[in-house]
């Protein structure tokens, strides 16, 4: 049987082991790397399917390894860090990891990052561009060829910025968007970085789809980092979808 493979890069031994019984208990194959050093041999040797990276590693940062395996592969990397600052956050994301988690974390969370780590790289590797499935959760639907956004089989009218938006987000389902990710796919490379406008949209948006827009069902906030919306692939696993 095929498995996946995944790289930990983590010098804190008791987080090994805690990873490693989950996701062995789940089939996955798992590598260990205890410095930067032996991450970047094990990523070249063993190509991995999904990083696992600490940022405070002994012998390199762990920005340092982002930088590096981003200039020749796209494998996602998802940063274990116990830093809380914000600005860690955005930095590692903003360097081309594709996600983080925050210790102490438990083991539904590590699985789902996981999950849609895997998705989102296959669907880059295997699915024709042209082609996206619709998204699908809890009564919201949008067709990316029609541009359609349905709540409860309802036509929910967006503006094309409130759209933009909101099908960024569904495309990347599931994963944490960067504020500055968001502006700069939706008003350009050359957009002022200031949320202000970001943020009201996305008021207008939750008024428009969130029954509860301060308690969000659909696009959650990550303060002082962006945003995520719900993993659709949820409803497929559990047959609700
Ligand atoms: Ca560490």
């Amino acid at each position: 049987m095929f498995k996946f493979t995944i790289l930990i890069i983590e010098d804190e031994k008791n987080i090994q082991t805690f990873i490693e019984k989950i996701l062995k208990k789940q089939n996955y194959k798992v590598l260990f790397a205890s410095t930067g050093e032996e991450g970047l041999n094990l990523i070249r040797s063993q190509c991995p399917d999904v990083i696992l990276l600490d940022l405070g590693l002994p012998d390199m940062s762990g920005n340092k390894i982002i930088n590096e395996v981003r200039t020749w592969t796209s494998t996602p990397i998802i940063v274990i860090s116990a830093r809380t600052s914000e600005r860690e956050k955005v930095r590692a994301l903003d360097q081309g990891a594709d996600d983080y988690i925050t210790k102490p974390f438990g083991t539904g969370e590590l699985l789902a990052r996981i999950r849609t780590s895997i998705r989102h790289s296959n669907k880059l590797t295997t699915l024709d561009s042209l082609y996206i499935r619709p998204y699908h959760f809890a009564g919201l639907h949008i067709d990316f060829d029609k541009r359609e956004v349905l709540l409860n089989d309802k036509v929910i009218h967006l503006t094309p910025i409130e759209y933009k938006i909101v099908s960024y987000l569904a495309k990347n389902s599931g994963k944490v968007m960067t504020y500055s990710s968001v502006i700069s796919n939706v008003w350009g490379p050359y957009a002022d970085d200031d949320n202000k406008i970001l943020r009201v949209n996305m008021a207008n948006i939750r008024r428009k789809i969130e029954i509860n827009p301060a308690q969000p069902k659909y696009i959650f906030t990550e303060v002082g980092v962006g945003y995520r919306m719900q993993d659709d692939s949820m409803d497929c696993e559990n047959g609700i979808g």
